[in-house]
């Protein structure tokens, strides 16, 4: 099978989507005849302006390497009454490649039971001649519902659904029902609501009220009845699901062990991320998802290739086990770089305590990996992602290393989101996030925004005060939260709450957070005195938010405490998060 990838997209109105949407709506133009002008308009419209249509729509979109269209879906769900509504799903005749539909299919009933739905209702025309005048089309109609009955969906029967609006309508399509393999029966107090809710909103023109009314009584039988499988084994077993509701997938970097810097006092250690593994593991709320490998240019565009060849080189050069650590830095001419490689740490370096050696290139590059893996369960409809990485990345520049951190993880997965739409930074580590806000100081697309301890007494000491908003068209859109040097739960929540309303106010289509845990008390890196509860609080009120969220670890040493603390962090944030 070809490699194809699929894509959730919820504004139709940014440039990167509107050539899939083009792509979709050529496809329904010319292979779906019946589909007119103004119905794409319509949906166009339903996309713009959940509010007025009491449903959200979404389009799933099967796409190959190039961006050509293979398959896509429409879908609403409809929060009041609990339910998604497959409108269309259809695959590109000229670009089939199998199991297309069956993939497009399968991320529907995902995101259904991520939304912790009933179930999907859409309607297929029917396979009864008796209901068709024009015969030519029931093999078609005989395959669509077969495919569904894979999945369990069946038509709904003994109501009036399949009755024609107008006399001259043929073919009166089937209400199909898939409770998305659990052993749900759907009551007709529910079916009543479904009903009209679909019939009202979908056909506002073109159902008259008796008609809706008509239908919805017809439903009498309770729970209502499904059809028998006519086209499968009824025996068949469709795979059951466990509820999924609060799943985060997440992605650990396999390779950060190797990446372990044995100089006494170097804090940043491998066993951070085991103590946050072990901890994490007991919500059962996670689902341990591969890192995928993505190719240099992600990184090239965030950072400068003279450091990224740099970095790769003088790494590569090192026996194993051998560290340098920079020391000399071009504070006198920055023009001249020098050539000796060990020398021109410095010029590539912010401190002198983060070494360069064999393992940090590898590892670094790993962990950009599973932030770009992240990035990408977001772009497919995941509403959150994990990506427990070290080394850190947040306090690494365009064209700089330091304070542990070499790739800017959660900035290189940020610019891949700004593709798909705005993105908010949410930096909450102990350390100003001087790389996020370097990186995107000029850009009014991407909102950065870090909680931290003040620069006059924290590193990185030189960046991170609150005049610091951004430049040129990017003014405004950085935004810090210095805080004093103690601080308990309490006061950390005002200022949380402060950079959430700021970035409700910046209406992101995805948010980044560069998750650091050493606020918490007793870090040796920090001077604060979160405690679990704490964590819980803050957890809870990121819960809150509704745009997709991707976690990046940053900091975080207090080895003791540390999965604890991140436990409670996301107990807090299951605990409130919205669907
Ligand atoms: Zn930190």
């Amino acid at each position: 099978m070809s490699t194809f990838k699929i894509r959730k997209i919820t504004d139709s109105f940014h440039p990167s989507n509107k050539n899939s949407i083009d792509q979709i709506f050529e496809i329904l133009r010319s292979h779906f005849s019946s589909v007119k002008e103004d119905k794409i308009n319509e949906i166009l419209e339903q996309m713009k302006d959940p509010i007025k249509y009491k449903f959200s729509s979404s389009i799933f979109v099967a796409e190959d390497n190039q961006a050509n269209v293979k398959g896509f879906a429409i879908v609403f769900y409809m929060p009041d009454t609990n339910f998604c509504y497959l409108d269309y799903l259809a695959v590109n005749p000229e670009k089939t490649s199998s199991g297309i539909g069956g993939a497009i299919y399968e991320r529907i009933r995902e995101e259904a039971r991520l939304l912790d739905t009933i179930g999907i209702f859409m309607e297929c025309l029917p396979d009864d001649e008796a209901l068709c005048k024009d015969k030519s089309d029931i093999k078609q109609n005989q395959a669509r519902l077969a495919f569904y009955e894979r999945y369990g969906a069946r038509v709904i029967i003994n109501t009036k659904y399949e009755t024609p609006v107008k006399p001259e309508d043929d073919c009166p399509p089937y209400l199909v029902f898939d409770n998305l393999g659990n052993d749900y029966d759907l009551s007709a107090k529910n079916a009543k609501k479904i009903v009209k809710a679909i019939l009202e909103r979908k056909y506002p023109d073109y159902c008259p009220q008796e008609y809706v009314k008509m239908v919805v009584s017809s439903i009498k039988n309770d729970p209502v009845e499904l059809r028998e499988y006519k086209y499968i084994n009824k025996n068949h077993k469709v795979e059951k699901h466990k509820a999924i509701k609060n799943r985060i997938p997440l992605i650990v970097n396999d390779k950060h062990e190797i990446h372990h810097v044995k100089e006494r006092g170097y804090i940043e250690s491998p066993v951070r991320i085991s103590s946050i593994l072990k901890e994490i593991s007991k919500l059962q709320a996670f689902e341990l998802k591969t890192s995928r490998s993505f190719p240099d240019k992600y990184i090239l565009e965030v950072h400068n290739p003279k450091y990224f060849n740099y970095f790769k080189k003088v790494c590569s050069s090192f026996a194993e086990g051998k560290s340098i650590y920079p020391y000399v830095f071009p504070l006198r001419n920055a023009t001249r770089p020098p050539n000796d490689l060990s020398v021109l740490a410095g010029y590539y370096c912010i401190d002198t305590f983060t070494p360069l050696n064999k393992n940090a290139f590898i590892a670094s590059r790993a962990a950009v990996n599973c932030a770009l893996t992240g990035a990408n369960l977001l772009l497919e409809g995941y509403h959150s992602a994990y990506a427990l990485v070290r080394p850190p990345g947040h306090h690494a520049e365009r064209d700089v290393f330091g304070g542990f951190c070499y790739f800017n993880n959660a900035s290189i997965a940020a610019q891949l989101l700004s593709n798909y739409g705005k993105v908010a930074i949410l930096d909450i580590d102990y350390h100003h996030g001087n790389g996020h806000q370097q990186i995107f100081y000029s850009r009014d697309d991407v909102l950065t925004v870090s909680i931290h301890g003040n620069p006059s007494f924290a590193y990185p000491y030189f960046s991170g005060f609150s005049e610091e908003i951004g430049e040129g068209i990017g003014t405004g859109y950085n935004q810090n939260y210095p805080l004093k040097e103690n601080i308990n739960g309490e006061e950390y929540l005002k200022a949380l709450l402060k950079a959430i309303k700021r970035i409700k106010d910046f209406k992101p289509e995805y948010l980044v957070i560069s998750l650091g845990l050493d606020i918490a008390k007793g870090d040796p890196t920090g001077t604060w005195s979160l405690s679990a509860t704490d964590f819980k609080n803050n957890g809870r009120e990121i819960g809150k938010l509704s745009f997709p969220i991707l976690f990046i670890q940053e900091g975080g040493y207090k080895n003791r405490t540390l999965g604890i603390n991140a436990k409670n962090f996301f107990e807090g944030f299951l605990s409130t998060r919205i669907k």
